[in-house]
């Protein structure tokens, strides 16, 4: 038995193509099995049929970086009380956790760019508890969160990579392993002064994680090289903005070909609403960047890129996605008339346009079909 949602606009496939009048249909699986333009014939007739007529149905919001216990709880007991948490919502995560360690850099004293640690003892003592730790936070979560390149030795960031690669082999699970990076001025100057190189090129010469959170002050260089090496760039417009840091400039970064996505970051410090933080960017991109930036590319950015980043099969209205969607009312007064559908949902949609959201095939929240 399906889920049929007929006579429905929707935003399709990677692309976001808008689709006036078309149809969903969902397998009991929660995943979508048929999306398109015009009337699908149903044969089964056990198959439920819901009228999508005055709905906008556009993929769910993959809020792609956000910290809730901040470091404190990163660890394994942090990760567990989240999951705990969790356990019975319908919310769909994916949880970065960490060991407690740091290191402090120091530009050292002759001129020379090396990494100075500051623990004393052996390499071994601190390799087998690192390992250790890594393997029960990776037991209870999906990867590696790690706060920065300036608060990580080149040998520390090299054992993120292998622990990350050891388990991933192991499990045969998605490992997936993010980075601040380049977020203000002075942690770039600092990269560079105390150990020659930026944090990005450390990153990528030692850790080469799944993506980098920030990237706001990087260097074209570096935003080159990230696009270069595939690895997926989440930008935090407003909580850079709150910090004072900059405007992260995307519409560059998706010129030179990186995947960005978008994150609300540090709730302490940012609310998780990604309405507002899609309104933020591109409202800002207009007025202060050089580079032109689309509705449909930040919205895309908040949806299918996201997905894409954190390897779920979520963001996107296609074939074998899982069927996560926000129900928008057309007729909403802030939506209609709707002549610019990704312009509506960007600046100007909120949480009382919504009919409905979907999330694995299930209504969650909101009013029947
Ligand atoms: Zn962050």
């Amino acid at each position: 038995m399906s889920l049929i949602i007929k006579n429905i606009s929707l935003l399709l496939e990677n692309d976001l193509e808008f689709i006036n009048c078309g149809y969903i249909v969902i397998g009991k699986d929660g995943l979508i099995s048929h999306a398109g333009q015009g009337d699908f014939r149903n044969t089964n007739k056990h198959d439920k049929v819901f009228d999508g007529e005055g709905l906008l149905a556009c993929p769910g919001f993959v809020n792609a970086h956000t910290h809730i216990g901040d470091s404190r709880g990163g660890g394994s007991e942090g990760i567990k009380l989240l999951n705990d948490a969790l356990f019975d919502t319908p919310i769909k995560y994916v949880a970065l956790g960490r060991p407690e360690y740091y290191f402090t850099i120091h530009p050292s004293s002759d001129g020379e760019k090396v990494d100075r640690y500051p623990y004393k003892s052996p390499k071994e003592t601190l390799s087998t508890n690192f390992n250790k730790t890594s393997h029960k936070i990776l037991e209870v979560c999906d990867g590696f969160g790690i706060s920065g390149a300036n608060e990580n030795s080149d040998e520390s960031l090299n054992q993120y990579r292998k622990v990350a690669h050891e388990y991933r082999e192991k499990s045969r699970r998605n490992i997936i392993v993010a980075i601040h990076a380049a977020e203000s001025e002075q942690t770039v100057t600092f990269s560079v002064s105390a150990t020659g190189k930026s944090e990005v090129q450390r990153i990528l010469l030692n850790l080469m994680p799944d993506f980098i959170v920030h990237m706001t002050n990087a260097s074209d260089e570096d935003i080159t090289r990230v696009a270069e090496q595939g690895v997926g760039i989440v930008v935090c417009p407003r909580s850079n903005g709150i910090l004072g840091v900059g405007f992260p400039r995307v519409a560059k970064m998706l010129r030179l070909g990186c995947h960005v996505g978008i994150g609300t970051d540090n709730v302490m410090i940012n609310s998780p609403d990604m309405f507002r933080e899609m309104d933020y960017l591109w409202k800002m991109s207009r007025t202060i960047d050089d580079e032109f930036l689309s509705a449909r590319d930040v919205l895309k950015m908040a949806t299918v890129n996201g997905g894409k980043i954190l390897k779920i099969k979520s963001g996107s209205i296609a074939p074998n996605m899982s069927a996560d969607m926000i129900f928008f009312k057309k007729d909403h007064i802030d939506l209609a008339p709707l002549h610019n559908p990704y312009a509506a949902i960007v600046h100007r949609a909120d949480m009382d346009s919504i009919h409905n959201v979907m999330i694995n095939g299930r209504l969650i929240d909101g009013e029947e079909f």
